[in-house]
């Protein structure tokens, strides 16, 4: 454990702030999701990884994480304002599926692959169309604090009221009079009083297909909402932490701000933590520049853009390789030198167990283990952690290679730090060991059966199948030879 205190970079101050959880040793985490109307990719695999290393911290810490990430499955409209059709409701109209059939598929497949990152499952996975109720108080209640109206059947938040008692921009360090100066004149058509007001909640046109009776009519909620009421109803009023990807930061994240404040007279959240951007060769990631990579075309290799398949964790790590405050470039150079990092830190850790204990060290390895938590206590410094990790791999080899030496607890300890950091922490060796432990296991129970066949076939004088059970094996670049104690078998390099 550790003496530090742990800081973390609050996006409301801008400053670095000793963490110091509401209930410790309990910390309410909360983390904004996907919505889920197409494959997760690059940009999805960073809010995932690096609240995966928050949440994982934490609980090595010793706290109680209650960690909940959301689904939106209805809500979030095409252009991230209130306009547009449903993404996930356009989805199903083209694909002539039910929404929840879009939201389902897509649900699976990103945790599919965010199972194969090892990224960790939140406690509680919320979804928008299965808190319907509470978001329709959550509107009540604003609408009863006088910091929202109805308008033709949809109820909009007003920021300039708010903003009289409240400051709206706060988190975005945007400022409403500004805002308000440099969008277009209502035209008197527009449901909205004025520009920088948002929807809480919106009237369904006739097609519109996700709608639940209100109040104010059949509609449904407006983006914002979903974590707003979420997060109150599983966290509490106020709780510790809500992250997400600076792309969130405005609207929703202010609206969230907003939502709570107007509803229940609190802010919701004591530390907003958000992660950069991912460009791909410098250019930010879009649908139309076509660089939007998945991350299964990217496990696959089957996207124009690679040169080859990158393993999940090798995503993982080149994610973990880049603080989470930094833009991270994407490039397969960038990725195949994060594929020989990862492989170089296994293997030393691999080298660990062939390296005899000296009498003494000629190494001094006893900092490193605190040299590791005071990077990770400094806002979630991963790279740094890394640095160190990489430093314990030259003395590895180094001691390997018999040009220093290490007594038995130093090598005791390199092997806590890589377990404490690596596995648990950065979440990047137990998964490996144990599938190749697993598929290790599988084919030499497999072999070992094969082998048996193949004996009783050449006892019965069954040429054929003998024949047939080499060659194929051959074909599999498995050599198969045999002994005076049976056969054996070896990949052909
Ligand atoms: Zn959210």
């Amino acid at each position: 454990m550790t003496a530090q205190p742990l800081l973390i970079t609050n996006s409301l101050s801008r400053k670095k702030e000793i963490f110091e959880p509401l209930n410790p040793p309990f910390v309410g985490l909360y983390v904004c999701g996907p919505t889920v109307y197409g494959d997760a990719h690059l940009g999805h695999a960073r809010p995932a990884v690096t609240f995966d290393l928050v949440y994982r911290y934490l609980k090595h810490l010793g706290y109680k994480v209650r960690y909940v990430r959301n689904i939106t499955d209805v809500g979030h409209l095409e252009n991230d304002a209130d306009e547009g059709e449903d993404k996930i409701a356009k989805k199903a109209r083209l694909e002539k599926l039910e929404p929840m059939e879009v939201v389902q598929y897509y649900t699976d497949r990103y945790h599919r692959d965010m199972d194969r990152m090892n990224v960790l499952r939140p406690g509680i996975e919320p979804r928008a169309s299965g808190h319907i109720i509470e978001q329709i108080e959550m509107v009540k209640a604003i609408l009863e604090a006088g910091y929202a109206y109805e308008s033709n059947g949809s109820v909009y938040f007003d920021v300039p009221k708010y903003n009289e008692s409240y400051q709206y921009g706060k988190l975005s360090g945007r400022n409403v009079e500004e805002m308000m100066a440099g969008s277009r004149e209502l035209d008197g058509q527009d449901e909205k009083r004025h520009p920088v007001d948002f929807a809480l909640w919106k009237k369904a046109s006739p097609g519109h297909i996700m709608r639940w009776p209100s109040p104010w009519g059949e509609g449904f909620p407006g983006w914002h909402l979903e974590c707003s009421a979420m997060g109150a109803k599983y966290l509490g009023e106020t709780f510790d932490i809500h992250g997400g990807g600076m792309d969130l930061l405005f609207p929703h994240h202010e609206c969230e701000i907003a939502q709570s404040n107007a509803a229940n007279g609190k802010d919701p959240v004591r530390y907003w933590m958000h992660n950069n951007m991912i460009t791909i060769n410098g250019q930010k990631m879009g649908k139309s520049l076509g660089n939007f990579i998945t991350l299964q075309e990217f496990f696959s290799g089957t996207h124009e853009t690679l040169d080859q398949a990158y393993s999940p964790l090798t995503i993982r790590f080149f994610i973990l390789q880049a603080h989470y405050r930094s833009t991270l470039d994407f490039s397969n150079e960038a990725l195949q030198a994060a594929e020989k990092g990862l492989n170089r830190m296994l293997q030393a850790i691999q080298t660990l167990d062939k390296i005899s204990p000296e009498p003494s060290s000629s190494v001094d390895v006893s900092q490193l283990r605190n040299k590791c938590y005071e990077a990770l206590n400094d806002d979630f410094n991963a790279p740094q952690a890394i640095a160190h990790l990489f430093d314990a791999v030259r003395i590895i080899n180094s001691a390997y290679d018999k040009k220093d030496s290490l007594t038995k607890v130093d090598l005791q300890e390199l092997k806590e730090t890589f377990n404490i950091f690596l596995n648990e922490v950065f979440g990047l060796s137990a998964t490996i060991v144990e599938n190749q432990e697993q598929n290790t296991q599988i084919i030499s129970g497999l072999m070992d059966l094969i082998l048996d066949i193949r004996q009783q076939a050449r006892k019965d004088k069954s040429w054929d199948t003998s024949d047939k059970i080499r060659d194929a094996l051959n074909d599999l670049s498995i050599v198969v030879k045999d002994g005076k104690e049976g056969a054996s078998w070896e990949v052909k390099k």
